[in-house]
């Protein structure tokens, strides 16, 4: 499974399968911004990672 890398505004940057980067990145939007994201919107945040 490919990996995706995704890297908040704020320099928060987490990489791993899709539904590691949706819930962590979920989780510290909420935490650290106050922010509510969804799956579709950290997924058009989120790159594929060559060569994991
Ligand atoms: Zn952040």
């Amino acid at each position: 499974m490919a990996q995706q890398a995704v890297r908040c505004f704020c320099g928060f940057h987490v990489q791993g399968d899709e539904d590691h980067v949706v819930a962590a990145l979920i989780g510290h939007a909420l935490g650290f911004h106050q922010m509510t994201l969804n799956r579709e919107q950290v997924l058009a945040m989120a790159e594929p990672v060559a060569g994991g």
